[in-house]
């Protein structure tokens, strides 16, 4: 976890907005078959780690989001 924060500590993966309390969200979920490995560990800002739960990606934008949903920028 400490070298994810330290690459990128504070830019939530799934919207790229900056926040200021930065959750240690599982890629895939554990539900779904994600380990809690480095690998499957990314930074999401509250919202978007709330609003996925044990989904592949967040429902719905965090307020103040500006642009398509979902983002361009997801695979
Ligand atoms: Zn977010």
């Amino acid at each position: 976890m400490r070298e994810i924060k330290k690459v990128n500590p504070s830019t939530c993966v799934y919207c790229r907005m900056e926040t200021t309390n930065p959750h240690v969200d599982h890629r895939i979920p554990r539900v779904l078959g994600g380990n809690a490995t480095p690998q499957n560990a990314v930074i999401a800002c509250s919202w978007c780690n709330l609003s996925k739960g044990p989904r592949p990606y967040p429902v719905n934008p965090p307020p103040g989001y500006v642009g398509p949903w979902p983002p361009d920028h997801w695979d």
